[in-house]
């Protein structure tokens, strides 16, 4: 059966060209402005819009419409209403006014807000983000939108993400009008979104309390065989993940996610999906919905798609690496390296840019990926270490060294260039190897970090990159606007940043033991665990670089903070309450059995034949026993630490205390239970195994 790709593409997608075909010229050409240019939406065309998009999505099988947001729960939000307006004879018309399109009210009581929405006033408003397209699924029109409180604090993630975008745009404008750029309007922050995620068959996964309530496995063995062979990576696909991926695909292009790689990643199970890149808020919108997809589609296929950052312990967790790159309205891209040495001038500023924004706020930049799940990765084995840097790789590495030095930089295999500072080379771009063990890695006209969960909204490192590079902009711009002489002024401004920030960069091996010993003589940021990141957010210097840019105000921060803390605090108790339920239901009671069993069966074969050699099931009894009694007495220090955590004050003091007494607790008793499980016969074990879980699919 052929798949006419290109004609699915997009179908249930309410794009730019079902707008050109169903919208007025005039409104059409106002739209296109609008999401162009972020220029603010004309109220007189929102009627207008409304009518072609219901009866667009009336013919594409819909009955209701939903604003889709994304509070700070971490997952997004619908509240469907039908089309359906009475008329009177008992009859009824289907319709959708302007005003309904741009506004929803809805009440905001039931969401986080970390204290900004007082009780009594719950109302919150949805707002149109015109620059992300609508779509129809499940029978319903979406529309992305943006969730704000009654006094208009931001209850979102969307909304300070656009406010970043709006924040560099206007600063990035500022550094290329000073290059000679007078036609360029907007710069636009783009993103492509490397997705990982692990499946497991349906009835196993229905077999495990933890997965089910935390989405990752609390106890566990590990299997006999793991990722040490390197052959899951890129490896072939089975079967049964064929058929899935395949219909994944489709219905993501259905819905115009330009679903583009994907293979087989480097533990058992687990795999990786990535669309082709487009606008920060279009592209973070459409890997929500590819996130919701991906557990859909495998439904259909009696599996389960687990998107936590680490659902088993002894192999590799997911992340999800955040390509991002600036670029013009025009669509020239302004990370990458030029073909003439003015080019490169402005090339060299804005990496020096990033390179300082990214040493200036390295708590922020760890701020964003600070999640529960998280905490599994960073610093493992397997992910980028929690301390920021980056990598730019030898070839720019030769560039800013001679920058830094003043001295003569070799462009590999061609001619020696003197660059005796001030004049600046033209340079090809980074051919060296790539760096899979940095955070923050150059690769040719865009920086990949990949320090980002797997199950996280991308929001959240998108606003910080796009508003800590809008600072760097915002200060180059304020010298290079006043200086006389302007290539001097702009080579001295990359020589002076480059030298005072090369600490961060760091090309060499992210997940060894001397890098971290050398990070932390560098005096690098190294905030280990969540709540420590959390902690760092409402510094000072953050608060003030937010509120500069109008991307978050000071009650937005706070409540965010407040919002991450109780987040925490409420996963991790969900974490411990389920190890409790399954220590104390399934697990303990299913060793006793099984310790019971070899105990019968010992007294069996000693009467049978006096003298009879019983050592396994005497040194099994006594280590089994051992260890239900140690598992016993660390559940009941579970127990007790997690009734104390929950007896501290909300926010930041109960966040500390699960993270200071409840993680460990928890790590106790898994010990003592994993040890368990190595000694139990299969039939007596009530849970599937990581062997089970990884291997059989
Ligand atoms: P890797 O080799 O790092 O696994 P992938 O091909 O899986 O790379 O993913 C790279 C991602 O980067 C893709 O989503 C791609 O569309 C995206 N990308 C490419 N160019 C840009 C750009 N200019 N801005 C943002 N993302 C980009
Ligand atoms: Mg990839």
């Amino acid at each position: 059966m052929t798949k006419n790709v290109p004609e699915l593409f997009g179908c249930m997608v309410f794009n730019e060209e079902v707008m050109r075909q169903r919208l007025p010229h005039e409104v059409f050409r106002s739209l296109l402005k609008t999401i162009e240019q972020g220029k603010e939406i004309d109220p007189s065309i929102a009627d207008a819009v409304a009518e072609a998009m219901k009866n667009w999505a009336i013919e594409k099988g819909a009955t209701h419409y939903t604003h889709w947001f994304q509070p700070l729960t971490g997952v997004t939000a619908e509240k469907h209403d039908s089309f359906l307006t009475p008329v009177g004879g008992g009859k009824v018309m289907m319709e959708f006014s302007g005003k309904a399109l741009i506004k929803g009210e809805s009440d905001a009581s039931s969401f986080p807000s970390g204290g900004l929405r007082a009780t009594f006033e719950a109302r919150g408003y949805t707002a149109w983000d015109p620059a992300s397209y609508a779509f129809v699924k499940d029978g319903t029109l979406f529309i992305p939108t943006a969730f704000c409180s009654y006094t208009g604090e931001a209850l979102d993630t969307k909304t300070p993400l656009l406010r970043s975008m709006d924040a560099l745009s206007n600063q990035g404008v500022r550094i290329i009008r000073l290059f000679g750029d007078q036609e360029t309007k907007r710069i636009n922050t783009t993103v492509g979104i490397e997705q990982e995620y692990f499946m497991i068959d349906k009835a196993m996964y229905e077999q495990r309390k933890d997965l089910i309530y935390a989405g990752r496995t609390l106890f566990g063995a590990p299997a006999p065989k793991g990722q040490e062979l390197e052959d899951h990576y890129y490896g072939e696909l089975k079967t049964r993940i064929h058929d899935y991926m395949a219909d994944l695909d489709e219905a993501l292009w259905r819905m115009g996610v330009p679903a583009k790689t994907k293979h087989n990643e480097g533990a058992p199970a687990q795999h990786e999906l990535a669309p082709v890149f487009s606008t920060t808020n279009m592209a973070i919108d459409q890997n929500l919905l590819m996130m919701t997809y991906m557990k859909k589609i495998a439904e259909e296929h009696g599996l389960v798609c687990l998107l936590h950052e680490k659902p088993y312990a002894s192999v590799a967790g997911s992340g999800k690496h955040n390509n991002w790159s600036i670029g013009t309205d025009s669509g020239k891209n302004l990370l990458k390296p030029g073909k003439t040495p003015a080019e490169n001038k402005q090339f060299l500023l804005i990496l020096a840019a990033v390179v300082k924004a990214v040493d200036d706020y390295q708590d922020l930049l760890r701020l964003s990926v600070a999640h529960p799940g998280n905490d599994h990765r960073l610093g493992g084995n397997e992910a980028p270490p929690a301390v920021i840097s980056m990598f730019i790789g030898d070839d720019l590495q030769a560039v800013v060294d001679s920058i830094i030095c003043g001295t003569d930089y070799k462009d590999k295999g061609r001619s020696k260039m003197n660059l005796g500072i001030p004049s600046v080379p033209t340079f090809t771009k980074d051919t060296t190897d790539r760096n899979r063990t940095s955070p923050f890695a150059f690769t040719g006209n865009k920086f990949e970090f990949r320090m980002p969960g797997s199950s996280q909204n991308m929001a959240m490192p998108n606003i910080v990159l796009n508003t800590i590079v809008a600072e760097s902009f915002c200060q180059f711009a304020d010298v290079l606007e006043k200086a006389e002489h302007f290539d001097e002024a702009v080579e001295k401004l990359i020589k002076e940043t480059l030298t005072a920030h090369s600490r961060i960069i760091f090309n060499g091996n992210g997940y060894s033991e001397e890098w971290k010993r050398e990070a932390a003589r560098r005096g690098l940021l190294d905030l280990r665990t969540s709540v420590d990141a959390y902690q760092a957010f409402a510094a000072e210097k953050n608060i003030a670089l937010f509120t500069r840019h109008g991307v978050m105000s000071e009650a937005e921060i706070r409540s965010r903070q407040e919002v991450m803390f109780e987040n925490y605090a409420k996963l991790i108790n969900i974490e411990a309450q389920t190890m409790v339920e399954m220590a104390t239901r399934d697990i303990l009671p299913a060793v006793n059995a099984y310790t019971a069993q070899v105990a019968a069966g010992a007294t069996a074969k000693t009467s049978a034949i006096k003298g009879v050699n019983i050592t396994m099931e005497t040194d099994l009894i006594n280590t089994l026993s051992d260890l239900v009694g140690e598992g016993y007495e660390a559940l009941k220090v579970l127990k007790k630490a997690d009734a104390d955590a929950r007896a501290q004050q909300a926010g930041e003091k109960m966040a500390v205390a699960f993270s200071q007494s409840v993680i460990p607790a928890m790590q106790r008793l898994r010990e003592k239970v994993d040890a368990m499980e190595e000694l139990t016969a299969s039939d007596y074990w009530p849970l599937p195994t990581y062997g089970d879980m990884m291997f059989r699919i």
